[in-house]
């Protein structure tokens, strides 16, 4: 089967980069297809956190994020053992958050209304690229195309493919879903378990989401979450742990003891609930970032090294493929090789650089006084070095 333009995955990066091509070249519309190996709506794991950033690329697009089923944070705390920053956005919610497998979903019948093919259940096996095209092998019999778009997440097999042997960064995440409220059992009121839960002294969290970074000190170069959520409408709470693994050269203690222990503070027992894992690939600018005829966007570049926060960028991450492949099919020529510097003058490849720089310099500085001089007492400068460097990227993405 030959089409111009393949995407290799149907998550929000690749769905995006073919939203984002036909919005400003809409006759590529029949020539573009995307192969997604699973089945929408398709689980997917991730906390969901939707910054605005993400909203105003959506905006762009035409598309209102509020159709999908979701539960805004009023407020956002960064903190360090339940103390630090509050920030909270008038009159609007701070985050936005979403359930992978409807959020895609909604994406994907999005692209598809516009236009776009997608086939699901399509496994890519490999990728050879030579100066005629690109043969993509699949379960499903070999595709050729003129370009491949390697949109296919952390462990994609485009990069795999592609650039073989290149030194890639991975962050080590865990994740579990809670109910709303720990379930204060009658032995544990007996016996005086939860007994802060109980007498209210801890409250059980409300709609804000909470980012805590207590465990750095112990070589954990992240922190544990705490979002609002829902599942089929139900409220619920989704936990989880980052850590960069950029001191992972030292001893840590298991990655589920911080985030047991903290959810244990607020009455949860994180043996009672299915804990999940996935890597996060995330940036490094000296990583290349395409070869002739295929480039890479989303997680099979990276994601934000501080938070792990990706779906932003995803989205951000198709609107600068979309413009390189336009430029490349106009001009017949698909070396992709002014990608990089496309990406590194964007709203995107600046806040990624920016973030890198800030990840390098917050997590080896562990000691806890200085990680509570951070999130503690350091906070204009903090919300000022967000403003300008980690948020408000989006509006400028040229889309
Ligand atoms: C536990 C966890 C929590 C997270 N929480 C947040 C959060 O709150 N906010 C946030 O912004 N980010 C979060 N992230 C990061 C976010 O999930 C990713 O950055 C984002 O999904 C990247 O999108 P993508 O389209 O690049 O890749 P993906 O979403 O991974 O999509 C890749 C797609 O490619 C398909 N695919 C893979 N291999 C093949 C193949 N061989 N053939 C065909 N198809 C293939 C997959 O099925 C998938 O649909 C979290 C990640 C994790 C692991």
């Amino acid at each position: 089967m030959e089409k111009d333009i393949l995407i290799i995955g149907g998550g929000p990066s690749g769905l995006s980069s073919a939203l984002h091509l036909i919005k400003i070249a809409p006759h590529l519309s029949h020539r573009i297809l995307i192969l997604e190996k699973m089945h929408y709506p398709r689980p997917k794991l991730c906390a969901g956190g939707l910054v605005a950033d993400a909203e105003i690329i959506l905006q762009r697009l035409g598309l209102d994020v509020s159709e999908v089923p979701h539960v805004d944070a009023s407020a956002a705390h960064f903190e360090f053992e339940g103390r630090g920053i509050k920030i909270s956005v008038p009159k609007s919610h701070t985050i936005r958050v979403i359930r992978r497998n409807e959020f895609d979903h909604w994406l994907a019948k999005k692209t598809r209304e516009a236009g776009i093919e997608i086939r699901e259940g399509v496994t890519v096996k490999n990728i050879i690229p030579d100066k005629d095209g690109v043969t993509v092998e699949t379960d499903q019999g070999n595709f050729c195309a003129q370009i491949v778009v390697g949109a296919d997440g952390s462990n994609g097999i485009t990069r795999r493919s592609v650039l073989p042997n290149r030194p890639v960064y991975t962050a080590r995440v865990l994740e579990v879903i809670t109910p709303n409220y720990p379930i204060i059992t009658r032995n544990e009121a007996i016996l005086g378990i939860n007994n802060e839960i109980a007498s209210g002294k801890s409250t059980p969290r409300n709609d804000q989401a909470y980012f805590d970074f207590f465990p750095v000190p112990d070589n954990i170069a992240g922190y544990v979450w705490d979002f609002p959520t829902q599942i089929n409408g139900e409220p619920m709470r989704c936990w989880g742990i980052y850590d960069t693994n950029l001191l992972a050269g030292q001893e840590r203690p298991p990655l589920k003891k911080p985030l047991a222990d903290e959810m244990a503070r607020h009455g949860f027992n994180l043996d009672d609930h299915e804990l999940k894992g996935h890597p996060i690939r995330w940036y490094d600018p000296f990583n290349p970032i395409s070869v002739p005829r295929v480039l890479l966007v989303g997680d099979a570049v990276g994601a934000d090294p501080i938070f792990g926060e990706g779906i932003s960028m995803a989205l951000g991450y198709g609107a600068i493929a979309a413009q390189e492949i336009n430029t490349s099919i106009r001009r017949a020529e698909f070396s992709f090789s002014g990608y990089k510097r496309r990406l590194v003058w964007s709203g995107l490849g600046q806040t990624l650089l920016a973030r890198w720089v800030i990840t390098q310099i917050i997590y080896p500085l562990k000691w806890r006084w200085f990680q509570i001089l951070l999130w503690r007492f350091l906070k204009p400068i903090v919300i000022l070095v967000a403003w300008v460097f980690v948020l408000n990227w989006g509006k400028r993405i040229r889309t």
